[in-house]
């Protein structure tokens, strides 16, 4: 049998402000005393020490780890899995018309390479079928279409929402897409405004950066020029599809200048008021990994910071980057159902999840 951990569950961790602990069972930060601190670093003559007597009296320092790790829904999955699957993206083809340098297909990561496979209207009908099949419990179904570049299947695309029409009549679907942004006009445009598509346009930043990493296919052209020429009509000519159902997502390379990217995006009038998710190029499954420069290092842990101080109220938006503005939205929704409560203890069964992010962990 697994032997029980005795220690209280903290971690300390001190600072030019002074000594504190992260005391996990009631998810408090408390600024320690330095004896205090050094007690519990070393676990000794812990009980002489008057704040810790308080520490413990107010409910902190508990020992309680959990011992099972459990998703709280493992008992529900065969339920789940009949009835309520909501999602399904198909990938609808592994071809692009760009080749861009940082792809997880380009043959730089051990994975699959572009190449013509494309999905027929069977096999995309067995997976809407098995959608269909598989939600009876859920109110709204989503649809998602991923590449390659899915464009590229537009009249496949098409058939899937046909089909789904005509085999829903009690639930809302909603479509999605992510795109490369090249082939946004057009009928293909219209068709998707029409259906109300989620449309994630991938953008990189200034034309000299985003020509650098996104090129056409087979040339040496940047998609730059297509791309933002495509957005603007959007914006201009369905002002309101643009905002509510346009989004952007940034691919970041390490070696370039992070400060740069969000600059222009914040000084680009097409981009006031758009919604922007990012990330940095992928590192795990590349065959060679990527340099980070000390200039990107201190640029991006600079703007992170500066994102967190105006969640605190100490700056205003308007003054931090617009990249990694979602990631701090998604941190503080992942704190948003914890609050300090001296009873909160952690159960024996239960989950405890590492999630790491930007550097930061933050357990659940
Ligand atoms: S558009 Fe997407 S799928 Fe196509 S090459 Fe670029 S990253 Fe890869």
């Amino acid at each position: 049998m697994k032997e029980v951990n005795k220690e209280p569950f903290i971690h300390l961790f001190s600072c030019s402000t002074g000594y504190y602990l992260y005391d996990v069972n009631t998810d408090s930060i408390l600024k320690v005393t330095p004896d205090t601190y050094q007690r519990l670093e070393k676990r000794e003559n812990i009980e002489e020490n008057e704040q810790i007597r308080k520490l413990k009296k107010y409910g902190y320092l508990k020992t309680s780890h959990v011992q099972i790790s459990e998703h709280p829904v493992t008992k529900l999955l065969p339920s789940l899995y009949e009835n309520r699957i909501g999602n399904l993206t198909l990938q609808v083809t592994q071809q692009c018309n760009l080749r861009c340098d940082y792809c997880v297909y380009s043959g730089k990561y051990y994975t699959r390479t572009h190449s013509n496979k494309r999905m027929s209207f069977e096999m995309a009908k067995k997976g809407l079928d098995f959608l269909l099949s598989h939600s009876s419990a859920c109110e709204e179904l989503r649809v998602g279409f991923y590449g390659g570049e899915p464009l590229l299947e537009f009249e496949l695309i098409k058939r899937c929402v046909e089909y789904m029409e005509t085999q829903t009549k009690d639930k809302a679907i909603h479509y999605q897409i992510t795109t490369n942004g090249t082939l946004l006009k057009g009928e293909i445009l219209t068709y998707l405004i029409e259906k109300k598509f989620e449309i994630t346009i991938s953008f990189d930043g200034p034309k000299e950066i985003h020509d650098r990493y996104r090129k056409f296919a087979g040339s040496d052209k940047g998609s730059y020029d297509t791309v933002m020429q495509n957005a603007r009509y959007i914006k201009e000519h369905y002002h309101n599809f643009f905002i509510s159902n346009v989004t952007f997502n940034t691919v970041i390379s390490p070696e370039e200048s992070y400060s740069c990217i969000g600059n222009y995006f914040k000084g680009e009038e097409l981009f006031q008021d758009a919604v922007f998710t990012s990330g940095l190029v992928k590192d795990e499954g590349k065959k060679e990994k990527n340099t980070v420069s000390d200039r990107f290092s201190e640029e991006y842990q600079y703007e992170y910071f500066k994102l967190l101080m105006s969640k605190l109220g100490k700056i205003r938006k308007e003054n931090t980057s617009v990249l990694g503005r979602e990631q701090v939205e998604f941190l503080k929704m992942l704190r948003g159902g914890k609050q300090q409560d001296e009873d909160i203890e952690l159960p024996k069964n239960g989950i405890m999840v590492a999630h790491v992010y930007q550097g930061s962990e933050v357990y659940l």
